[in-house]
């Protein structure tokens, strides 16, 4: 957690029912509170950072580089591999909806899925706010990766078949804005499909305050299955809520269960490698929801 000036803090309203909805502190994490809208349920930060400070920090290489490390050196190598799994996996999830076609990925990272996706056979595009990540990635995908969001990206409009935004929807601090954005960008009858941690799952519900997605301060909502149809619901049909996970190898989900630091030691490092070697799909407390363009 970053430390914060109290200038860089402000207080948030609940995008769906507007600032007159009261809300209630749920989690205490000073200075930031997870609070739950009384009226509609969503969960959101508040106080959070506010926008351009949180920029601030996601342009940080260091930012990148310290996410990525915190996970150990094997993990970091198994990493690629395990999200080209896991987009695979989610990708014939929604492959009911939309088998091919012009697909985009908001928030895509080093291009995991790109990788993915093409395999499937979509034509591949990404989109990442990092100048660091977009210069890497670059190297690999060339002009298919661009440097953006999608509240400002320049496509064309109804020009993609398939829009995904996987882990990224909790860190938007316009929700509404963003997904007519896409909506805007998707062709008649275009897909989107949003991946994002539900403060409803089991796993939440068992973990507390503990819960590790209470990543703070950057992911700002949390979205239930009942709320995320509700931002959806103006401009999408919703096709399914269900829930998510990921593949992660079994020395990160052992450092995460027994809540160990980056270097534990020598005796359980070696344990750690040795589970590194394989990888297992686990639910993560996610969900995916599902919707075409109306
Ligand atoms: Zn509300």
């Amino acid at each position: 957690m970053t430390n914060a000036s109290p200038l860089d803090l402000e207080t948030a309203a609940c995008p769906i029912c507007g600032p007159s909805a009261s809300a209630s502190v749920r989690y205490d994490f000073d200075p930031y509170k997870v609070v739950a809208c009384s009226s509609c349920g969503l969960n959101y930060l508040s106080p959070r950072l506010t926008e351009s400070a949180i920029l601030k920090l996601y342009k940080d290489e260091a930012y990148y580089n310290s996410n990525i490390s915190g996970q150990g050196y094997d993990e970091y190598l198994d990493i690629g591999h395990n999200w080209e799994k896991t987009f695979t996996r989610r990708l014939k999830q929604i492959a009911p909806y939309k088998s091919s076609g012009r697909a985009l990925d908001i928030g895509c990272g080093p291009g995991y899925f790109l990788t993915a996706a093409q395999k499937l056979g979509y034509d591949v595009y990404g989109l990442d706010p990092s100048d660091y990540i977009v210069s890497q990635a670059g190297k690999t995908w060339g002009d298919r990766i661009q440097l953006g969001t999608i509240e400002t990206a320049d496509y064309e409009p109804e020009s993609f078949d398939l829009v995904v935004a996987f882990d990224t929807f909790e860190h938007i601090y316009d929700p509404k804005l963003f997904v007519k954005s896409i909506h805007r960008l998707l062709k008649p009858g275009g897909v989107l499909a949003i991946t994002t941690p539900d403060p409803t799952s089991t796993l939440s519900k068992i973990s507390g305050k503990n819960w590790v997605s209470f990543k703070l301060p950057e992911h700002v909502f949390y979205w239930s299955p009942a709320t995320i149809r509700r931002v959806l619901e103006e401009e999408y049909d919703v096709l399914e809520v269900r829930s998510a996970g990921q593949y992660a190898t079994l020395g990160f989900l052992f450092r995460r269960l027994f809540r160990l630091s980056n270097n534990p030691g020598k005796f359980l490092n070696a344990v750690i490698d040795f589970l590194n070697r394989f990888s297992i799909y686990s639910d993560n407390g996610s969900l995916t929801a599902t919707a075409r363009k109306k």
